[in-house]
C-alpha cells in the first residue's frame, strides 16, 4: 500500500498490521530504501484511531530517513506505530506476533525500540525475526542503552555550535537544559565536565535535586528555563519545545538539544533566524542513538559507533556555516543535505 506525507519525496509504503488473539493493531511504514533497509523504532501508544496512528507512523518514518541519511548509516527510514491494547495485555504475544510481521518483509524494515516499548519487547520480536535491534548488549559489541551515545554526540554539535557562535569553548558558558532525563541528565554531566555552568528544569524535581547536588546545577521552574540568560538552551523533554512565545524570550545565542521535533512549525525556524539565534537542527545533534542501534545490529563495535558520534560535531558546524552564508535557517539547509544523500546509495557514497 501507498500513502502520501508533507516532506517526504515518493509515496510511502505502509503495511496494516492486525492480529486480534495478539492484541496487534498498527502499521509499519517504510519511507526508504535507497541507502538501506528501512530502520526505526516501534512506538506502542494509545490512538484514538488507526487514522492517527498511520500519520504518526508517516511522519515517523519520514523524520527517521533524514536522520539515518544525515548520520550517513546505510539504511533508509521507517516506522512502528503499534496501538496499545485498552486494559491489560499479554505483551509477549503482541511482541511476538509484532515480530512475525517484521519477519514477513524479509529485512526491508529493521525494528527497535522507541516510545513505550523496551528491551524485553525486542527480545519477544527476536523470537521470531533477525531484523531486530535494541536488544540485550552483547560484550564488545555496540548495543544497550542508547542514551549515552544521544548525549555525546548533542554535547559534540553544541561545542562545534558555541564555538560558531561565539568562538569560545564550553568552559564558563551557561547551558539551560529543559528535562533531566537520561539523555539531558547525561549531557549535564559532560558540560559539568567541561567547566560550563548549568541551569536546570523538570517537572521531575527529584531528578533536578540528584543532579544539581551531582554537577552544582541551580534550578530553576519549567516555565522560567527558556528566558535564562544563557549562552545556550537544550530542550532535551519531550517535543515541540520552540514555538514562537518561546523564542520571542529566549535570550540565548544557541539552542542544540535532544528532543525529537523540536519546532512547533517550520516557520519557528525563520523565527529563530530573525532573532539571530543559531539552531542546531534536533535530527543532526540527537542521532547518536540511532546510530548505537544501527551499529547493533551491524554487529560493530563500540568503538565504531564513537567514531560516528563524533563526526555529528563538525556536521553540525558544517550546516550552521553554510545556513549562515546562503541566509537560511539551518534545518532548510539539513533537508537538503539529507534529500541529497538520500538519493545515493551508501556504495555511491564510499
Ligand atoms: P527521558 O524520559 O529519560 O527524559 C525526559 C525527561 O523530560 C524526564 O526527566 C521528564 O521528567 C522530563 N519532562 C517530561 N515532560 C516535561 C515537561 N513538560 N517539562 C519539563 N520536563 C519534562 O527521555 P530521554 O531518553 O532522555 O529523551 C529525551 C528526549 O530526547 C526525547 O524527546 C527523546 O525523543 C529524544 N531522544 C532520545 C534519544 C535517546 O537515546 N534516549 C535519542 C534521540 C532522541
Amino acid at each position: 500500500m501507498v500513502a502520501q506525507t508533507h516532506r517526504m519525496m515518493p509515496p510511502m509504503e505502509y503495511v496494516r498490521l492486525f492480529d486480534e488473539k495478539a492484541g496487534l493493531d498498527g502499521v509499519i511504514a517504510i519511507h526508504s530504501t535507497a541507502r538501506g533497509p528501512a530502520a526505526g523504532g516501534c512506538r506502542l501508544w494509545s490512538y484514538p484511531d488507526s487514522e492517527e496512528a498511520m500519520a504518526d507512523a508517516f511522519r515517523l518514518a519520514e523524520g527517521m530517513s533524514y536522520k539515518n541519511a544525515m548520520a550517513r548509516l546505510p539504511f533508509g527510514g521507517g516506522k512502528a506505530v503499534l496501538r496499545r491494547p485498552a486494559g491489560e495485555f499479554d505483551r509477549r504475544a503482541l511482541f511476538e506476533a509484532f515480530g512475525r510481521a517484521v519477519e514477513k518483509l524479509n529485512g526491508r524494515y529493521v525494528t527497535a525500540e522507541d516510545v513505550g516499548t523496551g528491551v524485553s519487547d525486542m527480545e519477544c520480536v527476536a523470537r521470531q525475526t533477525t531484523h531486530v535491534a535494541g536488544r540485550t548488549a552483547l560484550p564488545g559489541l555496540a548495543g544497550g542503552d542508547p542514551s549515552p551515545w544521544t548525549a555525546l554526540g548533542v554535547f559534540e554539535a553544541m561545542k562545534e555550535a558555541v564555538a560558531f557562535r561565539f568562538g569560545s569553548s564550553l568552559s564558563g558558558v551557561t547551558v539551560s537544559v529543559l528535562g533531566v532525563g537520561n539523555v539531558g541528565a547525561g549531557l549535564a554531566r559532560l558540560l559539568a565536565a567541561e567547566g560550563a555552568r548549568l541551569v536546570i528544569a523538570d517537572i521531575d524535581p527529584l531528578r533536578c535535586a540528584r543532579l544539581a547536588e551531582e554537577t552544582g546545577a541551580h534550578i530553576v521552574p519549567i516555565d522560567a528555563v527558556a528566558d535564562v540568560e544563557a549562552q545556550v538552551f537544550a530542550p532535551c523533554a519531550l517535543g515541540g519545545a520552540l514555538d514562537d512565545a518561546t523564542v520571542a524570550a529566549l535570550r540565548t545565542g544557541v539552542v542544540c538539544g535532544a528532543a525529537n521535533n523540536q519546532l512547533a512549525s517550520p516557520q519557528v525556524a525563520q523565527a529563530l533566524m530573525a532573532r539571530g539565534i543559531s539552531y542546531a537542527p534536533d535530527y543532526v545533534v540527537n542521532a547518536g542513538g540511532i546510530i548505537n542501534v544501527a551499529a547493533e545490529y551491524l554487529s560493530e563495535s563500540a568503538d565504531q559507533v564513537r567514531a560516528r558520534v563524533l563526526e555529528i560535531g563538525p556536521r553540525t558546524r558544517e550546516i550552521l556555516e553554510a545556513a549562515a552564508s546562503d541566509a537560511l535557517p539551518p534545518p532548510v539547509v539539513a533537508d537538503r543535505m539529507a534529500e541529497g544523500l538520500m538519493k545515493c546509495s551508501e556504495k555511491e557514497l564510499a
